[in-house]
């Protein structure tokens, strides 16, 4: 199918990489006995139940059962599609990945997303020079140094300068007729009715916002502070990038990207609202700060940055604004407070925001009001009993009314269940306290997971312990199909699994070096693939290569006899109904023959 990527090269590339590798740059394990463990990335935990198999190439997490190869873990982990895991990967060996059809899946659309990515690196670049070198950028650079902005600083974050001009960004990279349309797909150039285009960001501080991959994907532009006019006149003090292509601003936080290029550890994450609070923060050593983009934060937001680290905090100004957005912020983050987690408020005092409060009383200072700032919990509830009058009935009913919906939207825990005892105790009533989504459906992973286990312990099936070992050690089948070219009798033995058993076998017979991972990623996106992954966290209790080859033939060996039987029986039943053809006679004297050898076989001596 033309745009596929080949499955012989993802094969092959799941071969290359090692899947320790990859997540220890990304989520830093420990040695322990033959595997490698953290504490889990895609849930909270305190004891790491995290695993990762380098003889396997696999990862598996026996909290949440989260599980897969290299290219399933850059999927969760960095949000990435398919494709895009395998090009990560790919990129990462220094390979280019083929496409069947010598195309990319949808061509058109991935070679122009190419081009987007390399014109916004030039767009970038061209801002930067025009910061250093146009003639009228010296007001911002003013502006700058009045920020106390290092080079250095400046130099992280890649800022630059639109200048002011309706065609500077147009004239010098939009040359083609194509590059000018590719412009405007980005944002950076504004198309007019006429067709006419001019550059949408002109006398403005640029800061280039990065993907998680730090390509540069959009811009946000802050406006120059004009000594004589009137900045109504000149639009909004920040203007950003329209949605784009390359720019879902739902998605993208800004800062985040240098974050974690300057932090190997990040302590908290702190949100704010503009670009240049980010940078002045980052000048005062404060290089956990990140920004939305001109939109409140998003349950996406919520998630990536709790991926990242236990301790959120958003700063606002303490006017009505902000207030009113740090509630909103307060509500995205409910089903994000797992135990382990901690999300704070922080109020500046009116007329500051972070860039001019931290330049006011420093990094020290900035940080232990940070350190006294309000927890979810206080904030919370200093908020809604400032609402409701508590000393009389009707105010605690309301409070409860209010927070009841709110709290019940936390994950199961102690968090949540304190949080309950809290609003039980303001509000001078017993709940009885609803179970979260979460926690019912952890309750029914739970179950299905004892299910699962004592199958394992009590009646595995045949069929079910061939796929189990075969997904321990993919390996093991060689042995038995050099002596078994032609099994497809045991099709019609119709066992629940036999099936899969079966493709299993096909695709080992022609993939013989297939690992574990990349064997299950056959079934990508199929109910298959967690039932595969479930069987994959199997351990043998004595991992001895040669007694697993021996239990995985005789299984093997078992379930020919049993098909063998069946059709022995089947044909004997024709024999004696006297249907039987002469093929059908020819087959019946040879397994005749089989079985008689087997028996012979295994009588002793
Ligand atoms: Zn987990």
């Amino acid at each position: 199918m033309a745009g596929r990527i080949p499955q012989q090269f993802i094969d092959d590339l799941l071969n290359r990489v090692d899947i320790v590798e990859v997540i220890d740059s990304r989520v830093p394990l420990k040695k322990k006995g033959k595997e490698y463990s953290a504490c889990c990335p895609f849930h909270s935990e305190k004891t790491p139940s995290f695993t990762v198999s380098q003889n396997k190439q696999f990862y598996h997490c026996f909290g949440c059962k989260a599980s897969g190869s290299a290219i399933g873990f850059l999927m969760e982990y960095e949000h990435l599609s398919y494709p895009e895991a395998i090009e990560e990967l790919a990129h990462s060996q220094g390979i280019e990945v083929p496409y069947e059809g010598g195309q990319r899946p949808d061509p058109a659309l991935k070679k122009v997303q190419t081009d987007l990515y390399d014109l916004m690196q030039e767009t970038a670049q061209y801002y930067q020079h025009q910061l250093r070198q146009h003639a009228s950028s010296e007001q911002a650079i003013k502006y700058l140094k009045e920020r106390g902005l290092s080079g250095e600083i400046a130099k992280d974050f890649a800022i630059g300068y639109a200048p002011d001009s309706w065609d500077g960004l147009l004239k010098a990279l939009g040359t083609s007729a194509e590059r000018e349309k590719a412009l405007v797909t980005t944002g950076m150039l504004i198309q007019k009715d006429s067709g006419k285009c001019y550059d949408r960001f002109r006398d403005r501080i640029m800061f280039p916002i990065r993907d998680r991959r730090g390509r540069c994907i959009a811009f946000g532009g802050r406006i120059l502070p004009k000594a004589s006019s009137n900045t109504d006149k000149e639009g909004a003090k920040y203007l950003n990038s329209p949605e784009t292509p390359l720019f879902h601003k739902g998605r993208e936080l800004y800062g985040l990207y240098e974050a974690r290029q300057a932090l190997r550890d990040i302590p908290r994450l702190m949100v704010v609202e503009g670009y240049m609070d980010v940078v002045a923060l980052a000048q005062f050593d404060v290089r956990y700060a990140v920004a939305t983009l001109g939109t409140a934060t998003t349950p996406d937001h919520m998630q990536r940055l709790f991926q990242l680290t236990s301790e959120v905090v958003f700063c606002f100004d303490g006017d009505r604004a902000g207030k009113d957005a740090a509630w909103r912020a307060l509500q995205t983050c409910l089903p994000e407070m797992r135990d382990g987690r901690e999300t704070r408020f922080m109020f500046l005092p009116e007329g500051e925001d972070p860039d001019s409060y931290i330049r006011k009383i420093g990094k020290d200072a900035f940080e232990a009001e940070l350190k006294q700032s309000q927890t979810f919990s206080e904030y919370l509830f200093k908020q809604l009993t400032n609402e409701a009058d508590i000393s009389g009935i009707g105010g605690r009913a309301k409070l409860v009314e209010t927070a009841q919906p709110m709290l019940s939207q936390m994950p199961e825990g102690i968090y949540r269940k304190v949080m309950f005892e809290q609003l039980e105790k303001l509000g001078r009533v017993e709940l009885s306290q609803p179970e979260s989504a979460h926690s019912e459906m952890k309750r029914r992973f739970k179950s299905s997971r004892q299910a699962a286990s004592n199958n394992m312990k009590t009646a595995m099936s045949p069929v079910r312990k061939a796929i189990t070992l075969l997904l321990y050690q993919p390996s093991l089948a060689q042995h038995w199909l050099q002596r078994n070219s032609d099994y497809n009798e045991l099709a019609k033995l119709d066992l629940p699994g036999m099936d899969l058993l079966l493709e299993v076998l096909e695709i080992l017979r022609n993939s013989p070096n297939l690992s574990t991972s990349a064997l299950i990623e056959r079934w990508r996106q199929t109910p298959t693939a967690n039932h595969l992954a479930k069987l994959a966290s199997w351990q043998p209790e004595l991992d001895d290569y040669e007694a697993l080859e021996i239990e995985f033939s005789a299984l093997m060996d078992a379930l020919n006899k049993q098909s063998v039987d069946h059709r022995y029986d089947d044909l004997q039943a024709k024999l004696d109904h006297g249907t039987l053809n002469e093929a059908e006679m020819a087959e019946y004297k040879m397994l005749l023959q089989q079985i008689y050898a087997a028996k012979s076989a295994s009588k002793p001596d």
